[in-house]
């Protein structure tokens, strides 16, 4: 069985104690982890202050961050036959999911090659006797911790834009799936970027994760997960000051109007649901259906649930994978009744599925009123909520009627109707005739409980500067 390291100062380093990383599909131990506990996130830290401080990643032309940050790209391509499988194992996700979250991690460094050159301030005129310009700084050590869901594709997001900005990174990875994300580190190590630029620790996020967030020498907080823990974090980072960026949770909707194309829709809702084990934070968890399509979308949804082939990941029919965790599957098991409790009907599914591992049967839950626990709390499984609408308004209230505001979807043919919703619906992106549109170059991250501060696109570039104007008085 083999036993993965924390990477730190441009070697790999081992803690005196490890955690156990297990399938949950098979619930069978399939390696072993450093823990690292507050020396190990010393080092790591201090590394990456050291990096920083030496001015490796920002004295360099920025040509040769882009050159870098090809050559990660490219390892991690060479690596992710090494590295899917790992995620497979530890995380649950099918071979061909594992494949594209390299890939697709592979992509963000290859985005951001691309304006790490580009980083340009602005001219800012103020009269004959002044000359103004501002500059890009970058903000020095950036912490980022990673969840368990996607933890490659999540880690190389902020890592890539962070680097190309001539930061130095320190990783936290999560200890549920902290297995295939070092080989991230080990891309890095083999492009053979400065000692410190890139360190991993490994641990649980009450020891290793207080530790990074409470060190006094990272300039901000990159955190990915969920609230209470980003809400912790934030009062941490209140002591110093330190910008954040906050990726948080979802309760995103699908509104579905009577011109929809429903095979579209149905398509979207494969994906949307079903993919990962639901386990997304920008997941279709509620679809807002109008009355007059409620029984036609009901009974489609449900032959949807019911194709569903529950499986290992390495399984090639496999379609739904299993949720993370012992916990994760009970507490999905448990809205799931509450919900029944508080008026809503179970049409399939709401049962652990009778196999080993943590598998939860394809769910919908029908006539789930806006004062259901499972209209407003997030799921993070193959659980799909439908609550009716009669009208436009009314859905865009029902869309908005919760704490969260990542993403939500419209499906309809009717572009007036979508422009409404992309203005009236509160949150970070809105999908339109395609659950998950967008990609590496689009925008994203939440308003409200779903935390602030955007990710991938150009925007993101910006999470990891400082901005410093000079103003000039010529005399
Ligand atoms: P979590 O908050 O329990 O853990 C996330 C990470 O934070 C882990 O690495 C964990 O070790 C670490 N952590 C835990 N406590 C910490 C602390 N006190 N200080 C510092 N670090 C700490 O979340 P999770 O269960 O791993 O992930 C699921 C949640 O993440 C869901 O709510 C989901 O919506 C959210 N999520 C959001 C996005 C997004 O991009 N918005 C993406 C994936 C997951």
């Amino acid at each position: 069985m083999a036993h993965f390291l924390n990477f730190i100062n441009g070697k790999w380093v081992d803690s005196p104690q490890s955690i156990e990383v297990e399938d949950p599909a098979t619930q069978i131990i399939i390696g072993t982890v450093a823990c690292a506990k507050e020396a190990e996130v010393n080092q790591a830290v201090m590394a990456a202050r050291a990096c920083v401080d030496r001015g490796d990643l920002s004295k360099p032309r920025p040509a040769q961050r882009v050159s870098w940050l090809l050559r990660i790209a490219d390892e991690i391509l060479k690596l992710k036959a090494q590295g899917a499988p790992l995620l497979v194992a530890e995380n649950g996700k099918t071979l061909s999911d594992a494949f594209a979250e390299f890939e697709n991690a592979a992509r963000y460094f290859q985005y951001y090659a691309g304006m790490a050159d580009k980083i340009e301030g602005r001219s800012i005129p103020l009269g004959e006797d002044f000359i103004d310009f501002t500059i890009y700084e970058p903000l020095g050590v950036s912490a980022q911790i990673v969840p368990w869901n996607f933890p490659v594709d999540i880690a190389a997001r902020s890592l890539a834009p962070a680097l190309a900005a001539g930061n130095a990174v320190v990783i936290k990875s999560p200890e549920l799936t902290p297995l295939a994300i070092t080989l991230l580190a080990k891309a890095c190590e083999n492009a053979q970027l400065p000692v410190g630029a890139v360190n991993m620790i490994c641990g649980y996020g009450h020891e290793a994760g207080t530790a990074l967030v409470g060190h006094g020498e990272i300039d901000q907080i990159v955190f990915t997960g969920s609230v209470p823990t980003g809400q912790s974090i934030l009062r941490a980072a209140a002591d110093r000051a330190l910008p954040c960026v906050m990726e948080l949770g979802g309760k995103s909707a699908a509104v579905v109007f009577p011109d929809a194309d429903l095979d579209v829709f149905i398509d979207s809702v494969d994906w949307g649901i079903f993919f990962n084990g639901g386990q997304v934070c920008s997941a279709m968890s509620r679809v807002l259906v109008h009355q007059d399509i409620h029984a036609q979308v009901v009974s489609q949804v449900t032959a949807l649930a019911k194709q569903q082939v529950v499986g290992h990941g390495s399984e090639s029919s496999t379609t739904l994978t299993p949720v993370s965790s012992l916990m994760q599957r009970n507490k999905v098991i448990e809205l799931c009744a509450a919900s029944v409790q508080q008026g809503a009907h179970i049409v399939t599914g709401g049962r652990a599925v009778d196999r080993l591992g943590y598998f939860v049967e394809p769910t919908i839950i029908d006539g789930v009123s806006p004062e259901n626990d499972l209209f407003r709390e997030e799921v993070f499984g193959p659980v799909l909520a439908i609550t009716t609408f009669s009208t436009e308004e009314e859905a865009w209230q029902l869309a908005n009627a919760t704490d969260f505001g990542l993403v939500n979807g419209i499906f309809t043919n009717d572009l007036n109707i979508a422009l409404r919703g992309a203005k009236a619906l509160k949150c970070g992106q809105v999908f339109v005739n395609e659950w998950y549109a967008g990609g590496v170059e689009t925008p994203f991250g939440g308003v409200k409980m779903s935390g602030y501060g955007r990710e991938k696109g150009q925007e993101a570039l910006y999470s990891y500067v400082q901005t410093k104007n000079v103003a000039i008085k010529l005399i």
